[in-house]
C-alpha cells in the first residue's frame, strides 16, 4: 500500500476542517477579516506601538469572529488582532524574541464586540500589501508527523517510508483557520498563562504566501488561543 493511503488510512479519525482564507487584494472596512490594511482600533486608544523602535505595529491578520465559518475561535464574537514589529533596521524581530510567546514586539488581542471605534490611521512604515478576506474555501487536515498522536504511525514505518511521509504528509501549509498546525521543528503549543494547558493553533500564517513576510529561514507562524480563556492568544514561530 503506498504511504498515502496509509496515512489516510490511519489519520482518517484524526481528520479536522481547515479553512482557507479567499482574499480580495484590498483594504476591507475596519470591522472585517483582512491581512494587513487598517486595523479597527477602539475609541479613544492608540495604535500599539512597538517598545523596541517606538514605531507603529504592523497588522498582520484581523479576524472578525462572529462572521468565521465555524467557530474556530473561541469567545463567539468580537475582533482577533495580531500586530507585530516588522522594522527590519531596528532588529527588533531579534531584540524582542518575537518568535516566542509574550515578545514585547507583538500584540495578540480581543477586541469585544459593540465596542465603538474605527480604522487605525497610523502610518506603517514597509506596510504589507492589504488583503481582505472575503470567504472561505475548506479542505481537509490531518497531523503532522510532529504531533504526539502520530507516533504509533511513525513507529510502523521504515525509514523510506518515514522520509516519504515527511515529504508527502497531509497536513496544509499556507495560511489556515483550524485544522492541524504544520510544523517546523516540533509539537509546541505554549501554556495558557492562566491555566498551563497547551493553547490550540487556531490561524497559521505561512512565510511569503498572503502575507509577505518570511519567519526565519521559511519558517511557520501560529496564532494560539486557550479554550478555557479566550483572552490568552500567543503568537510563535518555527524555522528551520
Ligand atoms: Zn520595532
Ligand atoms: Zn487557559
Amino acid at each position: 500500500m503506498d504511504i498515502e493511503r496509509r496515512l489516510l488510512d490511519y489519520f482518517a479519525p484524526f481528520r479536522r476542517t481547515a479553512w482557507l482564507p479567499l482574499v480580495l487584494e484590498q483594504d476591507g472596512p475596519a470591522w472585517a477579516s483582512k491581512f494587513g490594511g487598517a486595523a479597527f482600533l477602539p475609541e479613544g486608544e492608540s495604535h500599539p506601538i512597538c517598545p523596541n523602535c517606538g514605531r507603529p505595529l504592523q497588522l498582520l491578520l484581523q479576524l472578525d469572529v462572529a462572521n468565521l465559518p465555524e467557530p474556530q475561535c473561541w469567545g463567539a464574537d468580537g475582533l482577533v488582532q495580531l500586530f507585530d514589529c516588522t522594522n527590519v533596521d531596528a532588529k527588533c524581530e531579534s531584540k524582542c524574541q518575537a518568535f516566542a510567546p509574550g515578545s514585547r514586539s507583538v500584540v495578540a488581542r480581543r477586541v469585544a464586540a459593540d465596542t465603538p471605534g474605527g480604522a487605525s490611521s497610523a502610518s506603517i512604515e514597509h506596510a504589507l500589501a492589504p488583503k481582505h478576506i472575503v470567504e472561505w474555501s475548506f479542505a481537509d487536515d490531518y497531523p503532522d508527523f510532529e504531533e504526539p498522536v502520530s507516533r504509533q504511525f511513525g513507529e510502523q514505518l521504515t525509514v523510506d517510508e518515514f522520509y516519504a511521509w515527511i515529504d508527502n504528509g497531509l497536513t496544509l501549509v499556507g495560511e489556515k483557520l483550524g485544522g492541524w498546525p504544520a510544523w517546523v521543528q516540533g509539537a509546541d503549543r505554549p501554556p495558557c498563562p492562566k491555566c498551563s494547558r497547551g493553547m490550540e493553533a487556531i490561524f497559521q500564517i505561512d512565510s511569503n504566501d498572503l502575507v509577505d513576510l518570511m519567519w526565519g529561514d521559511v519558517g511557520v507562524a501560529h496564532l494560539f488561543q486557550c479554550g478555557e480563556h479566550p483572552d490568552e492568544l500567543a503568537f510563535t514561530w518555527e524555522c528551520h
